[in-house]
Formats: structure tokens, C-alpha cells, sequence
């Protein structure tokens, strides 16, 4: 804490994945809104693609930075330039790159040494933050990138192995002692969660669960009205701290912090507005499915034909290994041709906030990434489940069976990263996002979906539920800085 001002300087350490650095990059600039000082830590090739918008923030008056160390991509077998977990392309080079986040630790406490920040919120991939925040006498809090559902399955999981009791990876079990009667099978959970036995991630995990115990107390991405009974159950079954202070993407409010939200998409920003504008509100469905995940070409043709076939208005992201020859092959003859006006593809990255934030927008398909049904749900539109692999199918019990806003696809277990079966055919496909756009039940599915959406944007203004939550934290920082002076 700034001595003669009182000002708070937090440090914030995103695990370099989309899906954990947006959210933690919003955060940061959350906080620096709130008074203080904050402070990202992160390697060059990740700065370059939120270092506009801090730059805006800051010329906007937030007291922010980006410290940058080198990723040792050679050290570990990585090809140079792999310094986000979503370009490694196989299990193995995942591996090395957890591997690599080790190597953070002496950069790290150089520039905590000569910061003296008073908080430190790290990715959990960082499990080691817990030991050197404690050699300083700051608090670790520790970020997941996930809500409190699947946080508080993890625990029961981990507590109870009701996994260990059934007999084939498709019978379900309930998932023990849970605010909610939820079923899972061996299938929809991981492998390091599900095996006993020893695979290179066991001690990663287990240092995690370890730093998690230990830590301060957590912070998510979430607000209380979205998961009330989790927010209970985690701080009082799983015994942790925690705070929710989320959406965070809401901090991102006009259509530029949106566009460059992630990687710049500032080109086809106005191509998909453009477009948005012509249509109907509520009558396009978008259909992404986060920032890791690649179909095989058979997939893709699968969802190309039922979109056809549903004579549903769609915005579609198409992400496909950039390594494969096949790029294309897949679609149908003359598909975008015949479509044109009723579909948009996008290829690569979109401005996902800034289309699902369009009143044109009535659905979203979703692999029900912890941001994505976030996004969502702050967008106030019903989903389409699609869970692959990670929390995804807790995710989807939380849309379907507790909110009552997703249609699930059908999605029975994981599915690697580079699969190259359909696991989810035409029909399925087609039934689910008719059953999103049309009839009494969808219809009341949207009327839901708006009111968690309006809970959502109140929770981050003053005095909602997650604004409370951020300024108790940081009371409580301030606190006990000046009870440790
Ligand atoms: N995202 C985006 N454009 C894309 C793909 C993803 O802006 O083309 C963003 C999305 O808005 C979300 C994040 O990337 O904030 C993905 O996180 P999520 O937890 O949904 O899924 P993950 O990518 O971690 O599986």
C-alpha cells in the first residue's frame, strides 16, 4: 500500500489461456477502477493483445500496468512463439507448458521484491504463488477462471469418489453432499480426477489442491445471484474464502474495448454489425464454442447441414487447426453462397461480447466454457449445451437443470481436443436449436434468461451483490495491511 496515499496495489498473474486471461484481465481493470493499483504480469507475445486497452484505461485514468518476463519456450521443447496454452496443438506440448509456468517463479519474486504489492491474485496453474506470496506476508488469492458449481463438484469429487463405485464410465452417480441432486458419469469427468493411478499430471494437480487449501481464499468470476447455493456451500461445506465479483466482461462497455477483447478482432467488428443490424431482435442464434477446441472436418459438416436444415439466421465461428490441409473441405458445395443473408462465418477469432451483447442475438450454442455461459447469461439469451471436455458438463447442469436456460445437444462424454469423429450428429444438432428459437417453451426459456440477464448487470453496479463483494475484499486488504504496519 502506498504509504502517503493509502492506495492498494494488487498483482495479478493470468495463467496464459484465453479463458483464464480475459476474465483476469478485466478483473484487474475492475479493480483499477475501485482505487487501486494494479499491476499484470505476464510474457510479451500476451501483453500484445490486451495492451491497448490498458493503454485506454489508463489514459482513461485507471492506475495500471503490464510487466512483461520472457516464456521459456526452448528451455522446455516448445516451439518459439508458444507462449499461450492455446497454441499448443497435442497432450505432450500441454504438458511441457504447465511444466514451463514453474519457470515464473524467479521473475516473479524479482518484481515483487521491488513492488511490495499487498495482494497477489494468481492463476491456479501457479500453485507455487502460495509459497512465495507467503515469504512476503501478502495474501494469495487464487483464480480458477470457473464458478462455484464446479468448484464445489471438484471438492465432493475429490472428498468422496463416488466415481470409484460404478461399474462403466456411462453409469451415472450423484454427486455427494451438494446443494443440488446432480448426476454425472465417469465419461463427463476428467481423467486425473477419475484414475488413481499416477499420470504426469498427478502432482501438478495435487500442488494445486494443495495452493488452493492454503491460499488466502479464491476469487471468481461469477456474482451470487447466478449460483446462491454455491457461494454457501463453498464458503461453509468447502470451508474457503471467497469472493465473487463477477461478470467482468461488463466492465468492457463500449464496442471497442469489446472488439479487442481477447486478440484483436477489430476487423470483422463492423462486418458482423452491420449485418446484426439488419435483423430481427432475438432471431439470430450465434454458435461458438471458446477459444480451445477444433472439430474435425466430419463435425463441422454435420453442424454446416443441420443449420441448413433448421432455417434458423446464425453468426457461426469456425476454428480449425491451421495446420490441416482439409481447411474448408468440409463445407458444403456453394454453403455460404446459398446462405448468404441468413448466415455469417466467421473464421478464427470473434468479437464474441460485442455480438452476443446485440439485440439481434436470441441463442447462443455454447461448449459451456465457464466465460462463454457467463456471456451468456449476462446477455440475457437461452443456450444450446454443449459441453467437450474441462468443468464443461457441470457447466451444462448448472444452464439446464438449475437455471432452466440451455437445451443440452446431447453431449454424453469428453471429447479431445483434436477429435476426429462426429460425436453429435445432424439431427441432434437441429433438434436442440429448434427447440432454443421456437415455441412456448423457448419462449419461456427467454423470458428466464432475461431476468438473470438484467441480475447479472445490476450485480456489478454500485451497491449490487458483486460491487459489495469487491469492496469487502479490498476493506479487508486494507485491513490487514495496515494491522501487519
Ligand atoms: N472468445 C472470443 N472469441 C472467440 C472465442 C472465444 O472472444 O472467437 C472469448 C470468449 O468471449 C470467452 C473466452 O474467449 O471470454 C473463452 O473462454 P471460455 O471459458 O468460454 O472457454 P475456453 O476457451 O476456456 O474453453
Amino acid at each position: 500500500m502506498d504509504k502517503r496515499t493509502g492506495q492498494l496495489h494488487v498483482y495479478f498473474l493470468p495463467m496464459m489461456a484465453p479463458g483464464h486471461m480475459i476474465p483476469l484481465v478485466d478483473m484487474a481493470r475492475q479493480f483499477a477502477r475501485h482505487d487501486v493499483k494494479a499491476t499484470i504480469i505476464t510474457t510479451p507475445l500476451n501483453a500484445s493483445k490486451f495492451s491497448k486497452t490498458i493503454q485506454r484505461d489508463k489514459e482513461l485514468g485507471s492506475d495500471i500496468s503490464i510487466r512483461t518476463t520472457e516464456f521459456p519456450c526452448k528451455e522446455f521443447g516448445l516451439p518459439e512463439g508458444c507462449e499461450n496454452l492455446a497454441s499448443t496443438t497435442s497432450s505432450e506440448m500441454t504438458l511441457k507448458f504447465i511444466k514451463a509456468l514453474y519457470l515464473f517463479q524467479r521473475p516473479l519474486e524479482q518484481f515483487l521484491e521491488e513492488d511490495h504489492p499487498d495482494c497477489l491474485i494468481a492463476g491456479t496453474f501457479f500453485p507455487w504463488t502460495v509459497d512465495v506470496a507467503a515469504k512476503l506476508g501478502i495474501p494469495r488469492l487464487v483464480f480458477n477462471g470457473t464458478g462455484l458449481l464446479p468448484l464445489c463438484a471438484y471438492h465432493s469429487l475429490i472428498d468422496h469418489k463416488p466415481h470409484l463405485k460404478v461399474e462403466s464410465e456411462a453409469e451415472e452417480f450423484i454427486i455427494p453432499g451438494l446443494p443440488h441432486t446432480l448426476k454425472m458419469s465417469r465419461q463427463q469427468i476428467s481423467d486425473h480426477l477419475k484414475d488413481e493411478t499416477e499420470t504426469p499430471m498427478t502432482e501438478i494437480v495435487k500442488d494445486i489442491m494443495r495452493a488452493e487449501i492454503i491460499s488466502y481464499g479464491a476469487i471468481v468470476n461469477s456474482f451470487y445471484e447466478l449460483e446462491p447455493n454455491y457461494v454457501k456451500h463453498y464458503r461453509e461445506v468447502v470451508g474457503r474464502k471467497v469472493w465473487h465479483v463477477g461478470p467482468v466482461s461488463l466492465c468492457n462497455k463500449d464496442n471497442e474495448d469489446k472488439a479487442q477483447r481477447g486478440q484483436d478482432s477489430s476487423f470483422c467488428e463492423q462486418q458482423c454489425l452491420d449485418w446484426l443490424n439488419t435483423k430481427e431482435p432475438k432471431s439470430v442464434i450465434y454458435i461458438c464454442f471458446g477459444s480451445m477446441s477444433i472439430f474435425s472436418s466430419a463435425q463441422l459438416l454435420e453442424i454446416a447441414i443441420a443449420l441448413e436444415a433448421s432455417d434458423q439466421q446464425f453468426i457461426w465461428v469456425v476454428k480449425q487447426n491451421t495446420t490441416n490441409e482439409e481447411q474448408d473441405e468440409w463445407m458444403p458445395e456453394g454453403f455460404e453462397e446459398k446462405l448468404e443473408g441468413r448466415g455469417l462465418i466467421i473464421k478464427g477469432w470473434a468479437p464474441q461480447v460485442l455480438i452476443l451483447d446485440h439485440a439481434a442475438i436470441g441463442g447462443f450454442v455454447t461448449h459451456c466454457g465457464w466465460n462463454s455461459l457467463l456471456e451468456g447469461v449476462t446477455a440475457g439469451v437461452p443456450m444450446v449445451t454443449w459441453p467437450l471436455s474441462a468443468e464443461q458438463f457441470f457447466n451444462e447442469k448448472l444452464l439446464v437443470e438449475i437455471l432452466k436456460i440451455g437445451v443440452p445437444v446431447g453431449a454424453q462424454a469428453w471429447s479431445q481436443r483434436t477429435d476426429s469423429r462426429v460425436t453429435i450428429n445432424r439431427e441432434n444438432i437441429q433438434r436442440a436449436v429448434t427447440e432454443l428459437m421456437v415455441g412456448q417453451e423457448a419462449e419461456e426459456m427467454r423470458g428466464r434468461a432475461a431476468a438473470l440477464g438484467d441480475s447479472a448487470k445490476m450485480a456489478v453496479e454500485k451497491g449490487g451483490s458483486s460491487d459489495n463483494s469487491l469492496v469487502s475484499l479490498l476493506e479487508e486488504l486494507r485491513r490487514g495491511k495496515s494491522s501487519s504496519n
